[in-house]
């Protein structure tokens, strides 16, 4: 039995309003007051222990990530930052198994995402983690409302819902109007905005971005990411986002830092 059985019923019962958002003012330990609320005495969503990926680098090894250990709480979002070649890409993929450890270990919902078989990544990428690239990753073929339909379908989420789900979704992402184009019809404002909305479609419970405005400019890319933060705050969906851009660091919960594969606060 792996985490992704009942997260969309789980996701749902646990919907709730955010603590205030007095950010930039709070320090971490601002955010764990003495005596823990239910809420924060809740288990991590994510849970990441010496976590330690190496390439065979020919006549070297590279050290993509050392030994990072860090949590992200339930409806946090939690922003990457590093310079290029840091390890952001290879932490991100550890994370929802597109990738696997040398070391270490991930949790996600307490379900120990490295022991996964083929068939339970399967499932925890089609239930429980989604994901939302610098490239966008759209089919070409397929139009915007087909696109956000696929991981509906991969749920074999029946067509009547479907398409109810995909409609909300691009309403949600102002899309509505565009939900017959293809993505070479669509800037690349709206293709990643299609992106997020396929992203969310099957309710995850973690959303993983990587880069998710490194491809757009820097007007575009703040439209993106400010309204990427509404979805996932008004979802309560646990989001981790690789970013170099100043704007999305402050627009997160917790920035880490990564520097030559390792991970600090
Ligand atoms: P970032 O996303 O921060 O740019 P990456 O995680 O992509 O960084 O890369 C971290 C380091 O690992 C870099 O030195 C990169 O060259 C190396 N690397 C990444 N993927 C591979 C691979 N498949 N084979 C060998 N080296 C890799
Ligand atoms: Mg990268």
């Amino acid at each position: 039995m792996s985490a992704g059985g009942s997260a969309a019923g789980r996701h749902a019962a646990e919907r709730r309003p955010r603590r205030s958002r007095g950010r930039t003012a709070a320090g971490p330990s601002d955010r764990r007051p003495a005596a823990p609320s239910p809420a924060d005495s809740a288990p991590p969503v994510i849970e990441v222990r010496g976590l330690t990926r190496t390439y065979d680098g020919g006549s070297s090894t590279v050290h993509a990530l050392r030994e990072a250990t860090f949590d992200v709480a339930r409806g946090e979002m939690v922003a990457i930052v590093g310079r290029s070649g840091s390890g952001k890409t290879t932490l991100l993929n550890l994370l929802g198994g597109l990738d696997r450890p040398d070391a270490g270990t991930v949790h996600v919902d307490g379900t120990d995402v490295t022991a996964l078989d083929d068939e339970g990544l399967s499932r925890l990428r089609r239930e429980s983690v989604s994901y939302v690239f610098q490239t966008f990753g759209l089919m070409p073929a397929l139009t915007a409302a087909e696109n956000v339909g696929v991981p509906l379908r991969l749920r074999r989420t029946p067509a009547a819902e479907r398409e109810e789900r995909v409609d909300l979704l691009l309403e949600l992402v102002g899309l509505r109007e565009h939900r017959e184009q293809r993505p070479a019809e669509l800037s690349g404002g709206q293709q990643q905005r299609v992106a997020i909305a396929r992203a969310l479609a099957g309710s995850p419970r973690v959303l993983v971005a990587d880069e998710p405005t490194g491809q757009l400019d820097a007007e575009t890319g703040l439209a993106v990411m400010a309204l990427l933060r509404a979805i996932v705050e008004s979802e309560g969906i646990t989001t981790v986002v690789a970013t170099h851009d100043p704007v999305m660091m402050s627009l997160a919960d917790r920035v880490l830092r990564i520097a030559d594969g390792r991970v600090t606060e």
